[in-house]
């Protein structure tokens, strides 16, 4: 047997066999070890540049399945993970040699239409709640992508189409369940431990495991959306518009800004295969009739190269890019708040977007005010409610051969934006970059989030994340 191979099952060695049979007896999902059939595919994440070795990995079917492992993993001393959609960037969804609560299993939804709730258990994709709600005419706010988990999405703040008409993910967010770290089911909400309902809007998976979350739905089907792409050229006079827009437009509009090159596919035409362009992918979601009216100045702003917004169901737009980006692909993240983003900002954009590295490889701003800016700094664990843009500088690419060059254009670029930030990023769109970062984050919020660690995860079980540190006084 190898290092590694030992290294891989030291915890499931040291475990007494009598215990852990005792815990497979208690489970109505699998046990999944190593050597076991799918023990390759059940440990495999999103991002293929993350490769680790959990030595168990509980596929849970429901809370009770949630609390054995919780207890389980706990009474043996074992490192402890939860995994939602795997998505993660940093992996984060995974641990190598501990155990894994795996929820990818529990994939149930409930819409209450008279409510216009929608309670999703803590194994659901962003596509699984959309193919649930769509039919009754409501949408959860959410991601730009279909394949996203539920789960580290929510926790950790939650930016996408509708986050400038209704906010952020977690301010759509009414009450989760959770499984805590000494196996205790609870409820959190505005009503029953505030402090931890509070917590958890922002705080990531530091504090428990949500088994189900409960949303507010909102009333909308199909919007007005898609990307327009212009050719570099007019990437300056594109993005200084798309800026002024953001901050000043109404909240019924909103469109990511990125940079990306063309994929060599047939939905292009071949004469702009791999260019470099500027594209906002759009989502409006005022009044349909005057659509055109809202879209006219927008398309006069600089020749298009190619144009592919008009009427499109939401599901449709969130799941537009899913393709392009499918499992396995290496990724590299680099992430920062702006609250600015004056013309020096933009002619450093442009330099760095020049050499994307890769097909895949991309920047992308997403805008997060407008209703997200009605929550205060204080009132949830997300403080960033001043910031207007959420950057990220991602290399992504099949070949792990390109990783050291996306990686070091994905630094580069971070490094030359990075002082006219906000000073903080994103949690859910950073690799592991150390405590410094993660107390950035949160900024002013980061004292009480590590009270109520302490009170509800004192030994830190729920170390496999963006960690907050239980605190001492
Ligand atoms: C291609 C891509 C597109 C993305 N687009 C967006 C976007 O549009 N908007 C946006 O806000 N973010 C976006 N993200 C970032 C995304 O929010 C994070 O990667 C997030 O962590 C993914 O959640 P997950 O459940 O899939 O991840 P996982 O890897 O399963 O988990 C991530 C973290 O959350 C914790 N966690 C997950 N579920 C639970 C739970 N039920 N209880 C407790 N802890 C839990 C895990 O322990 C881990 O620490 C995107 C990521 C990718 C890869």
């Amino acid at each position: 047997m190898n290092s590694s191979v030992l290294e891989m099952t030291r915890s499931a060695l040291l475990v007494d066999a009598v215990v852990l049979a005792a815990f497979k007896g208690r489970l109505r999902g699998q046990l999944v070890q190593p050597g076991d059939d799918h023990y390759d595919e059940a440990r495999q994440l999103y991002n293929g540049m993350i490769d680790k070795h959990p030595a168990f990995i509980v596929r849970c079917v429901d809370a009770a399945d949630v609390q054995a492992a919780v207890n389980f993993a706990r009474e043996n001393d074992l490192l402890l993970a939860v995994r939602g959609g795997g998505h993660n960037g940093a992996g984060l969804g995974s641990c190598d040699d501990g155990l894994v609560v795996d929820l990818s299993l529990m994939k149930g939804i409930h819409v209450d239409s008279a409510s216009s709730t929608v309670r999703v258990e803590g194994g659901c994709t962003w596509g699984d709640v959309d193919h649930a709600t769509h039919p009754f005419g409501l949408a959860v706010p959410t991601g730009f992508l279909s394949t996203t988990g539920v789960g580290g999405l929510t926790l950790g703040g939650g930016l996408g189409y509708l986050t400038r008409r209704y906010g952020l993910t977690i301010d759509n967010l009414l009450a989760v369940d959770m499984v805590l770290a000494d196996g205790r089911f609870i409820t959190a909400s505005a009503d029953e431990h505030e402090d931890l309902f509070w917590a958890v809007r922002g705080g990531g998976g530091n504090f428990g495991v949500v088994t189900s979350f409960l949303f507010q739905g909102r009333p909308v089907s199909t919007v007005y959306g898609g990307p327009m792409f212009w050719e570099m050229e007019h990437a300056a006079v594109v993005m200084g518009y798309w800026r002024d827009l953001i901050l000043t437009g109404s909240h019924d509009i909103n469109g990511w800004f990125g940079f990306h090159t063309v994929p060599p596919v047939d939905m292009f035409p071949t004469e702009h295969h791999l260019k470099k362009t500027a594209v906002v992918t759009w989502c409006y979601t005022g009044d349909m009739a005057r659509a055109e009216q809202v879209f006219a100045p927008i398309r006069a702003i600089a020749p298009l190269a190619m144009d592919f917004t008009g009427p499109i169901p939401l599901p449709a737009l969130q799941s537009l890019f899913d393709g392009l980006y499918p499992p396995g692909l290496q990724w590299y993240w680099n992430a920062d708040f702006f609250t600015e983003l004056n013309d020096e900002v933009i002619d450093l954009h442009i330099k760095h977007a020049a050499q994307l590295p890769t097909v895949h490889s991309t920047m992308h701003l997403y805008p997060i005010n407008g209703a997200a800016h009605q929550i205060g700094e204080r009132d949830t664990a997300w403080s960033f409610r001043d910031a207007n843009f959420a950057q990220v500088i991602v290399g992504v690419d099949p070949n792990p051969a390109n990783n050291e060059r996306m990686i070091q254009w994905s630094k580069r670029y971070w490094s030359a934006l990075h002082p006219h930030s906000a000073g903080g990023a994103y949690v859910n769109m950073m690799m592991d970059e150390g405590a410094d970062r993660v107390q950035n984050a949160y900024r002013g919020n980061y004292n009480r989030l590590t009270q109520i660690k302490a009170r509800y995860d004192p030994h830190n079980l729920f170390r496999v994340n963006q960690n907050i540190k239980p605190g001492t006084s």
